[in-house]
């Protein structure tokens, strides 16, 4: 069900008109609900009932610590990119040890900070950062918990910057050297294999290829247990779509219900065999929180052309990156949609000096100066990615939760934004 909804001509978070979230806390806002985010979540945890599995949510989508705290109480674990993610998970109540630190180049202080704070596994990308982490583990007299990032070579069918399992990309260790490298790491002493992982795109809408995915990780696993290496887990990855114009991304039950047979399947096929356990875990970002939130922002202007038509709005690619960055269509709505004017195509566009500022690109709307709207879908990656360019500060975040309005994150300040700055002493 859709948490942001028209009641009398008004569209609400939750029971809550934006009118109001936007007369109280200004504009541009994020507004999340709580319940479309519990509800995300569960989609996850009751398909994983009776499963040895871990939802670990891939916080660098949403990483507000409201965000972070309701998941934790959900028994979520995290997966994270940074330091700085980890000691959000910490300032957020939830737990290190359900932790896995993803990522290209995690450095020596990030992952001392991680190894001190036990974390679950490193899911390392890379045979370099194998022989760090062995040396790092060493000085502190730890064993440094891996899993090594497959590249399974499937195509996610996805947009370019956001498909992550194919040969030519940064990410990830190549499917066909896999198995030396796993080699390579069961001669390190200070390492402790316990997984594998893999995470091939997002905004997925067909799980066939997460699925071809899975097989090319369980062909791995049993070649590494003829080896003599067995593995505690097995790490999916994240990427499920979500629908922002028409799209009809696969039911998060179905994608889990078919990961669980596969399994299933597999280890009937191998009873007696050392693998008959293997946890599960998944890193869902996207489909956790992109529903679940809304940016809200104000018109300014409308700026009539001969080509196009400009609707001119106080939110902007720094607020909002993902229509600049990966060319995303976002729906826009009205907030109110009883409005007395005729509707006119528009480009929806920010106050920013570039021409990549735009955040929707011929749409119909109805609106006047002053008016407010809504870009949906707008709860992932859309705070995470912002930045102050043009001395902008950051939006207010607001959670909608249980018939209340929370200040989650005050709008940046000028005096913010300057603090960390000084100018030259003679
Ligand atoms: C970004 C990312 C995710 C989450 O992807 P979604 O498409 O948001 O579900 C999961 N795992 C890793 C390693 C990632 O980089």
């Amino acid at each position: 069900m859709s948490f942001f909804s028209y009641q009398n001509g008004e569209l609400c978070a939750e029971n809550i008109p934006l009118s109001k979230i936007a007369a109280q806390f200004g504009t541009p806002t994020y507004v999340y609900s709580k319940a479309a985010l519990l509800e995300n979540f569960s989609a996850y945890a009751n398909a994983c009932q009776g499963h040895d599995a871990l939802i670990c949510y891939a916080m660098k989508a949403n990483s507000n610590l409201a965000v972070l705290n309701l998941l934790a109480q959900q028994g979520a674990g995290f997966d994270l990119v940074s330091g700085g993610e980890l000691l959000r998970v910490i300032a957020a109540g939830g737990d290190p040890q359900k932790c896995l630190f993803s990522g290209v180049g995690k450095t020596r202080d990030e992952i001392r900070l991680a190894l001190s704070h036990n974390i679950l596994c490193f899911n390392v990308e890379s045979i370099a950062e194998l022989y760090s982490l062995n040396t790092i583990a060493g000085e502190m007299g730890k064993k440094a918990p891996i899993s090594l990032r497959v590249n399974p070579n499937v195509d996610a069918k996805t947009h370019p910057y956001i498909a992550t399992g194919l040969k030519d990309n940064k990410f990830g260790i190549a499917f066909e050297d896999a198995l030396a490298t796993y080699q390579a790491a069961a001669q390190l002493p200070h390492l402790h294999i316990v997984g594998i992982d893999c995470h091939i795109g997002s905004q997925l809408l067909d799980d066939a290829p997460l699925l071809a995915a899975l097989d090319k990780l369980i062909e791995l696993i049993d070649q590494l247990a003829e080896q003599g290496i067995t593995l505690h887990h097995l790490d999916l990855g994240g990427g499920i779509g979500i629908t922002y114009a028409d799209e009809r991304p696969v039911a998060v039950a179905d994608y889990l219900g078919r990961v669980f047979a596969r399994i299933a399947s597999w280890r009937a096929s191998k009873s007696g065999s050392q693998h008959t356990s293997i946890k599960v875990i998944f890193e869902p970002g996207r489909s956790i929180v992109g529903n679940a939130g809304v940016l809200l922002t104000k018109v300014e202007f409308l700026k009539p052309g001969a080509e196009k038509n400009f609707c001119i709005v106080d939110a902007a690619m720094n607020d909002l990156m993902r229509p600049a960055m990966y060319q995303a269509w976002m729906d826009v709505k009205a907030v109110n949609n009883a409005a007395a004017v005729e509707p006119s195509t528009y480009d929806v566009v920010g106050p920013i000096c570039e021409s990549g500022d735009w955040l929707a690109r011929n749409r119909a709307l109805a609106v006047q100066t002053g008016d407010l709207l809504a870009i949906m879908s707008a709860g992932a990656y859309g705070m995470t990615m912002a930045s102050n360019y043009n001395t902008r500060g950051r939006p207010a975040e607001v959670m909608v939760a249980d018939g209340h309005t929370h200040l989650i994150r005050q709008r940046e300040t000028i005096e913010s934004l300057f603090a960390l700055e000084s100018i030259l002493l003679k």
